[in-house]
């Protein structure tokens, strides 16, 4: 994505790739036509529209407020590359053109209640549950405009193109020279000079109507952007219309979720239908989750431990399923349901436990499991490593429940079992071969 333009240079493409994982759980992602309410709200141009939920709703709008003008039906789903998308019953597209009621009426029932392919959103898909229906721009030039928080600058940093509409990536490859970069000092703000560049970087005439329409959008863009603690805006295209224009055709905001407190109303327009259901659960009861690929599910005690734990995974060849940060003071509820996401999800053929109790107690985290253990049944292979505080404790626990888990002292060993466990499992799976880990036989190595 766009960090990965102004990074690629400095980091290696798993590193980009983590960080970008580690980014998204931190941000909050909102759909197009919320974006582009708030951005109403800043003054900033939009096309004229509305969002529907039905087909009904959608013949209402299109009558009334686009006076049966052309119209773009666009699918509410958070994924980029929308337009290039399909749905799973065949239809193709979530970006429209609609000349007739018909059209209106055809594209919005094709999209309601189906979920959307992208190259983002994973074989999945993401569902459509609300469309939105905007005046068709009649665009001269589609260009690019973004402002985001940069680790390199520490600072916002205004992406700019001239080239708009298609992918950002696919520029930045194809046509390195026409994206521009300026960083803000957030103390100094956004000036006067600056805003106009970046007009004129666009490809906007300087002295025109147009050049200085562009320039108040970005300065507009600027205050909302630090107003509402936003992390990302991103306009991909924004149009210079035929009559001279300049109107935010797409918009994409993502807020910093450290920011929840004070940026309420916009937290509140969450939308748990298009994320991980994985990670929803998890964050319903204040778990720090992030889904990964692999098939060893995680469970840790703060995000340094985490880390270091995933870390230890690939070392010795195996490939972390999540990040599941219990916290420093979890309960035995919330470990109780760590370990029910972790059960319940499929990637997941081995559970690696490593806890270092200093507040949190090990004894907690074994009645957690155990719990969880006695309500779901233990049908993963289960290596458990806790060091620190009621340690003896939570091994009394865990030899008087009855359940057998592979109990050890150390990280390194803990890691090459569970990559040797997980391995297994897949093995068998990959030619086809069932097998039954059951714990209750599954003596400790
Ligand atoms: P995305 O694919 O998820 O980024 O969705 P966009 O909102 O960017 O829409 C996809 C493409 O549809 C854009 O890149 C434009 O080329 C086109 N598009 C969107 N709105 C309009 C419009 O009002 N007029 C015209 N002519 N094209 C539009
Ligand atoms: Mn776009």
């Amino acid at each position: 994505m766009f960090r990965a333009i102004i990074n690629s240079a400095r980091l290696s493409g798993a590193k980009q790739k983590a960080l970008l994982r580690g980014q998204q759980a931190r941000m909050l992602n909102v759909h197009e036509y919320i974006s582009m309410d708030i951005m109403k709200g800043y003054g900033i141009a939009t096309p004229t529209g509305q969002v529907v939920s039905s087909v009904d709703e959608a013949e209402h709008v299109y009558v009334n407020m686009l006076n049966k003008g052309d119209a773009v039906v666009k699918a509410q789903v958070l994924s980029g590359g929308r337009g290039l998308g399909t749905f799973k019953n065949g239809f193709k597209g979530g970006v429209h053109l609609a000349t007739t009621l018909g059209d209106v009426k055809k594209f919005t029932e094709s999209m309601l209640g189906q979920h959307l392919v992208t190259k983002q959103s994973g074989p999945a898909g993401i569902v459509c549950n609300k469309v939105l229906l905007v005046e068709r721009l009649y665009m001269r030039r589609e260009m690019y405009l973004s402002i985001m928080m940069d680790r390199t600058t520490q600072g916002p940093i205004i992406v700019a193109s001239p080239v708009g509409g298609t992918s950002i990536e696919d520029v930045a490859a194809s046509n390195p020279e026409k994206i521009f970069t300026e960083p803000i000092d957030i103390m100094e703000g956004l000036s006067e000079e600056a805003a106009a560049g970046i007009a004129t970087k666009i490809g906007l005439e300087p002295g025109t109507a147009t050049h200085a329409a562009g320039a108040d959008m970005v300065k507009r863009l600027y205050k909302m952007m630090i107003a509402t603690d936003a992390t990302l805006v991103e306009i991909n295209p924004l149009a210079e219309t035929n009559d001279g224009r300049i109107v935010a055709a797409d918009a994409k905001l993502n807020f910093d979720d450290n920011a929840e407190y004070r940026q309420k109303q916009i937290f509140a327009k969450r939308d748990y239908t298009q994320e991980d259901p994985r990670e929803v659960e998890a964050h319903k009861y204040d778990l720090n989750y992030i889904g990964l690929s692999g098939n060893i599910g995680c469970m840790v005690n703060g995000a340094g431990l985490a880390m270091s734990t995933m870390d230890i995974i690939k070392l010795k060849g195996g490939d972390p399923a999540n990040f599941l940060d219990v916290g420093g003071g979890a309960t035995e509820e919330q470990v109780h349901k760590a370990f029910e996401i972790l059960n319940a999800d499929p990637k997941v053929k081995t559970i690696l436990v490593n806890i270092f109790g200093g507040i949190m107690r090990c004894d907690v985290i074994a009645a957690g499991i155990l719990s969880a253990a006695k309500q779901i049944g233990m049908k993963k292979p289960i290596v458990i490593r806790l060091q620190g505080t009621n340690v003896d404790e939570a091994q009394k626990l865990i030899q008087a429940s009855g359940f057998r888990m592979i109990v050890v002292d150390e990280l390194e060993e803990a890691a090459t079992k569970a990559v040797a466990i997980a391995n297994i499992v897949k093995q068998a799976e990959d030619v086809k071969i069932d097998v039954q880990v059951n714990n209750p036989t599954f003596l400790p190595l």
